[in-house]
């Protein structure tokens, strides 16, 4: 079935919304969106998506609970299952691609269980797309064969670390480390320890196509230093292709906003 064929009540969309700048949907997820009854929004989704919804969808803010807690999954599971149930049309909204660092999967399993039929939209990740928006390639003919994605949550050492950093600091390929800001000094020193050339390029680039975007670049050894001060969400990226950051920086990328 076409990703955009309407959607029937009773059905749940998971829609990848991409790295903020609602321009940078797809069209499927787009036509998604204007068809919800309900919309379930995280707060990485693309603010400006929620125009597009008629005026009568229930929005659901899911990234929100009073007290500052956040909606647990299972809950976000259950809204998901019960508004489909009733015959509404339920859209999923969140960043980048659902299904990296998403929870797509689990939302997936919890309509398939309930039997509640599911269309999976994908989305453009903020772990390809934001490097581009700052002019660096994930791959570059030449250069590097391969990219990497790893989240960074997770600290190199604890016990629910599941990363093999002698393997990530050997891969060869770029590495692209998504909710890392506050891990940025233990992961840059585990790489550089497991012997990555402490002079490999690296970049950080906060709040991916926002007017406010920021790129903060440097060697690997310094890049967290350097970046201390950047708040999340942002991606960093380690390898050559780093280097074009100030390249693209210094010559032909439009402004962002
Ligand atoms: N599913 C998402 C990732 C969710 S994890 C995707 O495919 O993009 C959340 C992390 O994504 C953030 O901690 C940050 O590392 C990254 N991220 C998402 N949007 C971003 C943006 N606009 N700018 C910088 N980083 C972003």
């Amino acid at each position: 079935m076409s990703s955009l064929a309407p959607l029937l009540p009773g059905t749940v969309a998971l829609v990848g919304g991409g790295p903020g700048d609602a321009g940078l949907m797809t069209v499927a997820g787009r036509a998604a969106v204007e068809q919800a009854d309900v919309l379930l929004v995280d707060h990485l989704a693309p603010e400006e998506a929620l125009t597009w919804a008629p005026v009568e969808t229930l929005v659901v803010d899911v990234a929100k609970l009073p007290r500052g807690a956040f909606t647990p999954q299972e809950r976000i599971n259950e809204l998901l299952v019960e508004h489909a149930r009733a015959g509404r049309r339920v859209v999923r909204l969140k960043g980048g691609d659902g299904f990296v660092f998403g929870r797509g999967m689990e939302e997936l399993q919890a309509c398939t269980e309930a039997e509640v039929p599911v269309r999976v939209i994908p989305g453009v990740t903020s772990s390809v797309a934001v490097p581009a928006l700052a002019g660096i390639p994930v791959t570059h003919r030449g250069i590097v064969q391969g990219f990497t994605v790893i989240s960074g949550h997770v600290p190199p050492g604890h016990p629910a670390s599941t990363l093999d950093y002698g393997a990530l600091a050997r891969s060869g390929t770029t590495l692209v480390v998504l909710m890392g800001v506050a891990t940025l000094p233990a992961i840059t020193a585990a790489l550089v320890e497991n012997g990555l050339d402490p002079t490999t390029p690296a970049a950080v680039i906060a709040r991916g196509g926002h007017p406010d975007q920021r790129v903060v670049s440097g060697p690997v050894a310094d890049i967290a230093v350097r970046a201390a001060h950047v708040d999340p969400p942002a991606v960093t990226v380690i390898g050559e292709v780093a280097s074009f950051a100030a390249v693209t920086a210094a010559s032909t990328l439009e402004e962002v906003n």
